[in-house]
Formats: structure tokens, C-alpha cells, sequence
């Protein structure tokens, strides 16, 4: 596999933005592919597959091109070694359905009103939900009043996460930041360009004397990035998207690198399908990689349409995925109902304006 990757990535290919854009996201597509009929062939759910592989197996799978200066195969080898020798404790633990804690993101869309906030952390709190993540930016006095009532429904043991989708320059993003920290944030995730590897690391030192961490990690093209992220000590969080690297190659190279840096991995999953395929890769890092339980966010939308949809526990666990493959399989009815432009739905009224407009019903202004 990870020949594979490699040979995916190189050739005439590197003159077209290489290990980035929409040539990475095809990589993703192609590689994913091929991991999710590996672990069917195996019988085997994904994260089966990779926690039954030994630890040189593993290391075949990846590429280390570009990261050898702070993770060798040799180094990577031995980390997964010393693991190993604890690794079917964990491996038991998923099986048990203990192995990746939840973080909900449901309540915390910006289109709520505070009532509909207060509702749905009330019920997410019941199914056993400790972590929160809402969306900020709305300006500092109307966040305050929002996170100040969050905070006081969810109790000093809640920890929440504010995401501002890379609304600010990097010095607005102390300045505003500073003036939430006695609301005790963890991180404050995608605060300014995703490009911007110093600008991070400067917001981080910045606010750290306050509490709040930095985190990103779902516009990361490549374990590049990462390795420069980690290097520059930009992150409390490594954000990982299971669609954006170069699938689960890539992915096992970062988690390695993050846990050799000593920071958690809290992957993005907050759209369709990608709850389903991070519950994978959560379970694999606790497993394998790190042997550290993490938090994976988990969003409560569009699971009807997979094959073998992610859920969690009344403790507010992850359900470990049991189905053989990367859980990507959509059902056939969806196609039936959406393939654009014959499925069912784009004959509907809602389908036809949808139709008529290019951004298909989403504003274009930032939302969220
Ligand atoms: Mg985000």
C-alpha cells in the first residue's frame, strides 16, 4: 500500500499540485477504495484489518517520503513494537464498544436559537455526552451570552470547544480569544487560514497563559503539513480528515507522528459519512497507535444512508464498526432518491430550485 500511494502520487501527476486539491481528494477516493475491498476480502471491519497486521506489515503500508525527518520507518516500527505488547487489551476494549469517547457538535450550529441549544445539550447530555463543540465568531458579547448559558447547562465538568472556520486574521484571533477565557475553552478550532502553519503556532503561544488551546486539522492536504504543524507546536488538537489525506496510509503516518510529538488526535467528522469512516480511525489510533483514548466528534445527520451506519453508546461511546470494510457503502435507495439530475428527489419543488441555483440552497455567506 504504501508503493501504492507513492506511485498514485508521483510521476508527471507531481506537475499538477501534488499531494493537494483535488488531485489528493482523488487519491483519497481511489485508496480508500482499495483499503475497504482489502478488509472485505479479510472479512474483517477496517480497523480490524490494520490491528491484526504486525507492526512491520504496517510499515509497508506507508510512505515516508517527505516526513523521514521526524518519523523513520525504523522509529515507526518501534513505536508500534512497543504497543503491540498491549495491544490486545484495547482491541478487547473496542470490541466492547469502549474505545472512542463521543463529542457531540449537534447542538452547536449557529441556525439554532438558544432554546433549540438548550434542548439539544440537555439531551445530549443525557446520552452521556461530556464534550461539547459549538460554532463562534458571532462576535464577542453575543458568544459570551451563548457559551456563558452553554457553560452553565453543561457544568464546570463539561468541556467545550469553540470552531470558527477560519474566520479571523492570526493577532484578531488572540485579541477576540483572550476575551473568552474565563468561559474555560479547550481549543479554539480552524481560527485563521489553514495554510498558515507560524500564524497557528503564534496564536497558540499567545493564548496559552489563557487556557485555550489551538486546533485544525480538515483543510490539511497531506502529512507535510501535519509534520510542519506538529514540528512548529502549533496544535493541542491533530484534526485529521479521513477523506482528505491519501486515505489510510497517510492517516497511519500522522497518527504516529502526532503521538511522537504527544499530541491527541481528534479527528473531523462532522459530514456525511465521515463519522463512519473516523470511527475506524479513532479505534485504530487507540488500538495501534497511540494506546491513548481520544475524543471523535459525532454528528447526528445522515447515517440512513450508509450500509452500516456509525452510532454511539448511552455511555457516549463510538459504536466500534463490526461490518467487513471502511463502513463507505451507501445504500442503493439513496442513489434511487438523489442521483442528480434522474433520482426522485430533483422532480420535487425543493429539488427544482435547488436545481436553478449553483450553490444548490446554501448561502453563501459565512454561516457557520
Ligand atoms: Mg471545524
Amino acid at each position: 500500500m504504501g508503493e501504492t500511494q507513492r506511485k498514485i502520487s508521483s510521476g508527471q501527476i507531481r506537475f499538477m499540485s501534488p499531494e493537494r486539491g483535488v488531485l489528493q481528494l482523488a487519491t483519497n477516493a481511489v485508496l480508500n477504495a482499495i483499503w475497504d475491498l482489502w478488509a472485505k476480502a479479510e472479512d474483517k471491519p477496517l480497523w480490524r484489518l490494520v490491528a491484526d497486521m504486525t507492526p512491520e506489515e504496517l510499515v509497508k503500508t506507508m510512505d515516508f517520503r517527505y516526513v523521514s525527518d521526524v518519523l523513520t520507518p525504523e522509529q515507526a516500527l518501534e513505536m508500534l513494537k512497543k504497543q503491540a505488547n498491549t495491544k490486545a487489551g484495547r482491541i478487547q476494549l473496542a470490541l466492547q464498544n469502549q474505545a472512542v469517547p463521543a463529542y457531540n457538535t449537534s447542538a452547536g450550529w449557529l441556525g439554532h436559537s438558544d432554546d433549540k441549544v438548550r434542548e439539544l445539550l440537555q439531551s445530549a447530555t443525557k446520552q452521556g455526552f461530556r464534550h461539547f463543540k459549538l460554532k463562534a465568531g458571532l462576535g464577542v458579547e453575543a458568544d459570551r451570552k451563548r457559551l456563558g448559558f452553554v457553560r452553565e447547562v453543561v457544568g464546570d465538568e463539561g468541556v467545550l470547544m469553540v470552531d470558527v472556520n477560519q474566520l479571523w486574521d492570526v493577532d484578531e484571533a488572540i485579541e477576540y480569544m483572550k476575551q473568552l477565557a474565563d468561559l474555560k475553552l479547550w481549543f479554539i478550532e480552524e481560527p485563521t487560514s489553514p495554510d498558515d502553519i507560524l500564524g497557528h503556532a503564534k496564536i497558540r503561544a499567545a493564548l496559552k497563559p489563557y487556557g485555550i488551546g489551538v486546533a485544525t486539522g480538515e483543510h490539511i492536504n497531506n502529512r507535510v503539513m501535519f509534520k510542519q504543524l506538529l514540528q512548529a507546536e502549533a496544535l493541542d488538537a491533530v484534526q485529521l480528515d479521513a477523506c482528505r489525506l491519501a486515505s489510510v496510509n497517510e492517516i497511519l503516518t500522522v497518527l504516529l507522528m502526532s503521538a511522537k510529538f504527544g499530541v491527541p488526535v481528534v479527528p473531523h467528522s462532522g459530514g456525511a459519512g465521515m463519522v463512519e469512516l473516523c470511527s475506524h480511525i479513532s479505534t485504530i489510533d487507540f488500538a495501534v497507535v497511540s494506546g491513548k483514548k481520544s475524543i471523535l466528534e459525532y454528528t447526528d445527520h445522515l447515517h440512513e444512508a450508509f450500509e452500516a451506519p456509525a452510532a454511539i453508546t448511552p455511555q457516549g461511546y463510538h459504536v466500534t464498526p463490526t461490518v467487513p470494510g471502511y463502513s463507505c457503502d451507501v445504500r442503493e435507495a439513496q442513489f434511487a432518491e438523489f442521483e442528480c439530475p434522474n433520482g426522485s428527489f430533483w422532480s420535487s419543488t425543493r429539488g427544482q430550485t435547488m436545481l436553478g441555483d449553483p450553490w444548490r440552497g446554501v448561502p453563501g455567506e459565512q454561516t457557520s
